[in-house]
């Protein structure tokens, strides 16, 4: 018998964490953070009691908490290789910008990374009696899915899901095995994605058309992943206009150039990237918006990065443009741009005179998609959904039970479940 502990990331998007715990071996599925204003943490689990941790990938809230676990302890780390650089730079930047609420620091963090095991797709591993691999997610570069097997159980993880394919990685395809027990995100489980390639037609042409005019359109977006994935929208359909990358690009560039076996077009990343300009300083900064092109910067939401210098250089001329590309959280700035066409520049509120929309290139399965993944698995595992705010874990959990009949909830922080 197995037993699943969930420690966060239950009714919320945020600081993913589930202990799984076999009759001899525990292990950790990610110990993400919760980013707030102060970051926040998944319920605590003793360090040495721990055999194992396994990241799905790099993102904050997945793996920004797994430095916690090295003060003292050495307790193998497993991820994909391009994981583990992603993370490193991810939270040595986070460290630079929350250190005072941070109970760790960069020695914790090399410790981590000292004792890390890189997996390839598909590898087999073990940690104690706990057999394991990871396959693709499809959400970002090195993102997986686990499989797992414990004591005759066998387990699967999605983390982060993304079953179509993006201009930089290949879908997840649903796995062959047979599950007892399945534990999935449901970031948009209320919510189908509109048609991938119109909208990129149509975000392609409004930034061509903003160029054109003399104007400058700034694309606030994230920089790992997102920031590629929009390079990459804009150049393969068509657009051939200057395009700066501003923020950690150039650090998660190299790591993805150096890491083609996880990118889908690999040839075609290396020929944008060097068709883009990357930001080195102030120098570079200043010079990128008095000049008509693409700027794509960081934070995605517009709450800190680079996007908010930019955005006092373009949101109050109405021949420019800002686009928005990811989802926003409610009462971020980027929200707050969409509903009220207002945003604070140099500490006033201001109405912004720039065109502003939004565009859905979400690397997150839609309802759909997860409800096919779902219906695609083999076995009658039971079904636990995780990672989804505003009810959207219970209602695809509702549906799972419903639609499916397996067994199916969304679980509270702390729950325990035998499987
Ligand atoms: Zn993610
Ligand atoms: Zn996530």
């Amino acid at each position: 018998m197995v037993s699943l502990t969930f420690l966060g990331g239950t009714h919320e998007v945020g600081r993913s964490a589930i202990l799984l715990e076999s009759s001899q071996t525990k292990v950790l599925l990610d110990y993400g953070v919760m980013l707030n204003d102060e970051p926040g943490f998944p319920a605590h689990v003793r360090a040495s009691e721990l055999d194992g941790i396994i990241v799905t990938h790099a993102h904050l809230d997945h793996s920004g908490a797994v430095p916690l676990f090295y003060l003292t302890e050495r307790i193998p780390v497993f991820a994909t290789p391009i994981t583990f650089d992603l993370v490193e730079v991810l939270i040595e930047d986070f460290i630079k910008l929350s250190s005072y609420f941070l109970p760790y620091e960069f020695l914790e963090l090399q410790n981590m990374m000292r004792n890390r095991v890189e997996l390839r797709y598909g590898e087999k591993a073990r940690i104690g009696d706990i057999r394991f691999k990871l396959i693709n997610a499809g959400h970002i570069p090195g993102s997986s899915l686990v499989v797992l097997e414990a004591d005759g159980q066998r387990i699967l993880y999605t983390g982060d899901l993304n079953t179509r394919d993006t201009h930089l990685v290949r879908g997840a395809r649903v796995p062959g095995e047979e599950f007892d027990a399945v534990i999935i995100e449901s970031t948009y489980a209320d919510e189908d994605h509109p048609e991938r390639s119109e909208v990129e037609k149509e975000f392609t042409g409004r930034v061509r058309g903003v160029v054109s005019n003399g104007g400058v359109a700034l694309i606030p977006a994230f920089a790992v992943g997102r920031s590629q994935e929009v390079l990459m929208i804009l150049r393969s359909n068509g657009y051939k206009g200057s395009v700066v990358m501003d923020g950690m690009a150039r650090k998660v560039n190299e790591i993805m150039l150096n890491n083609p076996q996880f990118l889908r077009r690999a040839k075609s990343f290396g020929k944008f990237i060097d068709s883009a300009k990357i930001v080195r300083g102030w120098r570079d900064r200043r010079r990128a918006p008095r000049r008509p092109g693409a700027i794509i910067a960081p934070s995605g939401m517009l709450e800190g990065g680079t996007a908010i210098y930019y955005m006092e250089q373009v949101a109050l001329d109405e021949k420019n443009a800002v686009f928005l590309v990811s989802y926003q959280i409610p009462g971020t700035g980027g929200d707050k741009l969409l509903e009220t066409g207002r945003f604070v520049i140099k500490g006033r509120d201001q109405e912004v005179k720039a065109q502003v929309a939004r565009y859905d290139f979400s690397s997150h399965a839609g309802k759909t998609e997860l409800r096919e993944f779902l219906r695609g698995l083999k076995g009658e595992p039971k079904v636990y959904v995780l990672h989804g705010a505003e009810g959207n874990c219970k209602l695809l959990a509702d549906w799972v039970a419903e639609e499916l009949g397996l067994e199916a909830v969304a679980p509270d922080s702390g729950d325990t479940f035998k499987v």
